[in-house]
């Protein structure tokens, strides 16, 4: 037999991880050490040299479990490195403020993550950065919106919470055009359904708190790129410390090694209850790439092998008539978060965009009834009955 690359759940299992470990455990031990010591002064300058071997100094800037778990984050993403942070939101900001400059401009589509919109326009632009958002998918607009001082594009694939798929390719292209970099928010996807990589994107991030992690118990935030591309934000990262802890690191590890079997299940019950919310008489829209009538539906095809566990629809009823919904649902908590073994259910009008304004709200097409579902790995017979009977209280 001819040898072949391994798949995604072996690298899950064993990427990045020592054969023998210390004192032969089978897993790796939580190195809690926030020094790392010296035999000599000739060791310590062979580290400064960079002659080492790989090893620690100081925990905010690497621990042996941040060490393991960024190896395995880079063969899964199939880049050559990785860097682990305190939060997905660190993650971007530690990029974003390494890589832009005043006067540097950065474009990103409108639907996103909440959090990423207010870091651009109320932090980053006020330290000279022209951040300029333009409609998701309007190319022409994309166009437009580049100049001789655009440094990075970026966007989610799928956004959140509308699960647009942007056509990769062509947005990868007019990156190039203007010698760019480009920016891929993959937490919706996890790299069990999209690799950015494959498709020449030079940076993606992770929220790890989602489907990474998987298990609603850490938070944490990936980088992925070249090791070129990724030095001065490990650098920043290590002036500023938003390092992922060991521990958490640790339970980043383990997590990651379910992910795929995870997943899987999430893209199961993901299509089995997207296409019956679909044919519900109570409900409005599916926001779903993995239905035939999303919008997104030809992208996701060419760009995601599975559409997981996150799932937007908009009800027949206002927004109390949502919330009833919502809290008749049983098996789904109300919280947020999404990507976790646990199914969470929210209202974003009220959960994230509760003091946005009406007509900001509009702009981002936060419906007063819009739910955002996501699934965990419960069977998937007992989430849809569970949502049947939620339907019957509106
Ligand atoms: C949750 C989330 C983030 C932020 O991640 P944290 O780990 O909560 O900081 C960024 N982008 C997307 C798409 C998310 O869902």
């Amino acid at each position: 037999m001819t040898q072949r690359e391994p798949g995604l759940s072996t690298l899950s299992v064993h990427g990045g991880e020592a054969r023998v470990k210390s004192d032969y455990g089978l897993v790796d031990p939580i190195h809690c050490s926030s020094a790392y010591t010296f035999d000599n002064t000739a060791a310590l300058i062979d580290m400064l040299e960079g002659t080492a071997a790989e090893r620690d100094e100081y925990a905010r800037y690497s621990s042996p479990n941040t060490r393991t778990v960024e190896k395995k984050l880079a063969e899964l993403e199939g880049t050559e490195d990785a860097i682990v942070c305190t939060t997905g939101m660190s993650a971007l900001s530690l990029l974003f403020l390494a890589e832009l400059k005043p006067g540097d401009r950065l474009v990103f589509f409108d639907q996103c993550y909440h959090r990423t919109r207010q870091f651009c326009f109320e932090y980053l632009r006020t330290y000279g950065v022209d951040c300029v958002q333009v409609p998701t998918g309007d190319f022409e607009a994309l166009e437009e919106a580049m100049n001789g001082c655009t440094r990075l594009l970026f966007t989610e694939l799928p956004t959140n919470p509308h699960l647009t798929v942007i056509d990769l390719e062509r947005f990868v292209q007019v990156a190039k055009a203007y010698d760019a970099a480009t920016c891929v928010d993959a937490t919706l996807a996890s790299p069990v359904n999209h690799l950015p990589a494959r498709w020449g994107v030079d940076y993606i991030v992770h929220s790890a708190t989602k489907y990474l992690g998987g298990h609603n118990d850490l938070l944490a935030g990936v980088l992925a790129g070249s090791r070129a591309r990724l030095e001065p934000v490990r650098k920043l990262q290590g002036i500023i410390g938003a390092i992922a802890a060991p521990h958490t690191a640790w339970l980043l590890q383990r997590g990651l090694k379910t992910l795929p079997l995870r997943v899987q299940q999430q893209n199961k019950s993901g299509l089995a209850v997207a296409a019956y919310l679909n044919q519900h008489k109570l409900v409005k829209k599916v926001y779903y790439p993995g239905l035939p009538n999303h919008p997104s539906h030809e992208q996701a095809q060419k760009y995601l092998t599975g559409c997981g566990g996150l799932i937007s629809f908009e009800l027949k009823t206002d927004r109390e008539g949502c919330a009833r919904f919502i809290d008749a649902v049983r098996l789904p908590r109300i919280g947020p978060s999404l990507g976790g073994v646990e199914s969470l259910i929210e209202q974003p009008a009220i959960m994230s965009f509760y003091k946005a304004s009406e007509a900001d709200r509009q702009r981002w097409g936060i419906d007063p009834a819009l739910v955002r579902l996501s699934l965990g790995i419960e069977d998937t017979q007992d989430l849809l009955s569970d949502l049947d009977q939620a339907f019957h209280c509106i």
